[in-house]
C-alpha cells in the first residue's frame, strides 16, 4: 500500500520523504536510475520500520537542475522561486548568475537576487554595480547582512517553495540558520536517518518557514551547465532577448556575425549589456 509524501532530502540516492503525519522515512528509489529531486511529491511503501521505497513521482510544476555533456544534476522540484545568494566578498562569478536565471527562466521559476554581506562596506559599491544589469532587467535584488538582518528576506518566501542556490562561501548557510535556527538540528537528524553524518552539507534539503512557506537549501555550486536546453529555449531565457527574437535578417541568426542583427544592433545602442551576450555565446558555445 503506497502513501504520498514529499522528500525533503536528497543525498545521492537516499532521500528523506516527509509523511503527512510529520513524521519522516528514509527511501530508496525503485530502479538503479534516480531521477528524484529534493521538493518532489513521491508515491513510496514502507519496506520495514525504518525504510521505504520510492515507487512513483507526481508531475512537476518546476524542476530546476543544472547539467553538463555528462550528466544532469537535479537542484530541486515543485519550486516557485530561486533565491540567488551573493556577497560583496568573496567575488562572485556574474555568468554564474546569468546562468543560474537562465535555468530558472527556462521553467518559469520566478528569481531573487539576494547580495548578501552588505555590512562589509568595502565590496559594496562594485557588488551594486555588477547587480546593477540584472536590477535593470527586472530581477529584484534584496541587499541585507544574513548575520543580522536575514529576516529581510522572509516576506520575500511568504507562500511559496523556494530554493536557495549560490557559490560556496556566500553565506547561504548562515542565512539558513538565521531564518530557522532549528535547521542545524534538523540537517542532523535527517543525516542520521541518511547514516551519512559526514556529508551534511553536499544534499539538499527541505524546511518549512510555516504551513504554506517552504525553503530548499541546496550544496554550494562552482558551475552551471545548461546542457539540457537548446539553442532557442537560451534565447528566450535572456529575457532581453525576447522583443529581438525573429527582428533579425536571418531566421538562424546566432548574433554573432551576421549582418543585419537585431541584436548586436541592440548591442551597439546599449539596450543589451555587453557582458550578458558573451554568457549568452558561452552557454549555447557549450550546446554543440
Ligand atoms: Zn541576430
Amino acid at each position: 500500500m503506497s502513501e504520498r509524501g514529499r522528500v525533503i532530502a536528497a543525498h545521492g540516492r537516499q532521500y528523506v520523504v516527509e509523511r503527512d503525519d510529520g513524521s519522516s522515512l528514509p527511501c530508496f528509489p525503485r530502479g538503479k536510475k534516480s531521477e528524484v529531486a529534493c521538493g518532489d511529491w513521491v508515491d513510496f511503501a514502507p519496506t520495514g520500520a525504518d525504510q521505504g521505497v520510492i515507487e512513483a513521482i507526481a508531475p512537476r510544476r518546476s524542476l530546476l537542475y543544472r547539467s553538463n555533456e555528462i550528466r544532469q544534476k537535479l537542484i530541486a522540484a515543485n519550486v516557485d522561486q530561486i533565491v540567488l545568494v551573493v556577497a560583496t566578498e568573496p567575488g562572485f562569478s556574474d555568468e554564474l548568475v546569468s546562468r543560474a536565471i537562465a535555468a530558472a527562466e527556462s521553467e518559469d521559476i520566478a528569481i531573487l537576487i539576494v547580495l548578501n554581506k552588505c555590512d562589509l562596506a568595502a565590496g559594496l559599491p562594485a557588488a551594486r554595480e555588477r547587480l546593477a544589469v540584472f536590477a535593470a532587467l527586472g530581477y529584484p535584488v534584496l541587499e541585507l547582512c544574513a548575520r543580522d538582518h536575514a529576516e529581510d528576506l522572509r516576506p520575500w518566501l511568504r507562500g511559496k517553495t523556494s530554493v536557495l542556490v549560490g557559490q560556496s562561501g556566500m553565506g547561504k548557510s548562515t542565512l539558513v540558520n538565521a531564518l530557522m535556527p532549528e535547521a542545524g538540528a534538523a540537517t542532523r537528524e535527517i543525516s542520521a536517518a541518511l547514516d551519512s553524518g559526514k556529508h551534511t552539507t553536499t544534499h539538499a534539503c527541505l524546511y518549512h518557514l510555516d504551513a504554506d512557506s517552504h525553503l530548499i537549501d541546496s550544496p554550494g555550486l562552482q558551475e552551471f551547465g545548461l546542457g539540457h536546453l537548446d539553442r532557442h529555449e537560451v534565447e528566450h531565457a535572456f529575457r532581453e532577448l525576447r522583443p529581438l527574437l525573429g527582428r533579425c535578417r536571418f531566421r538562424d541568426c546566432r548574433h554573432d556575425r551576421e549582418p543585419d542583427c537585431a541584436v548586436r544592433a541592440a548591442l551597439q545602442d546599449g539596450g543589451i549589456d555587453g557582458r550578458r551576450l558573451a554568457a549568452y555565446h558561452r552557454i549555447v558555445a557549450e550546446l554543440a
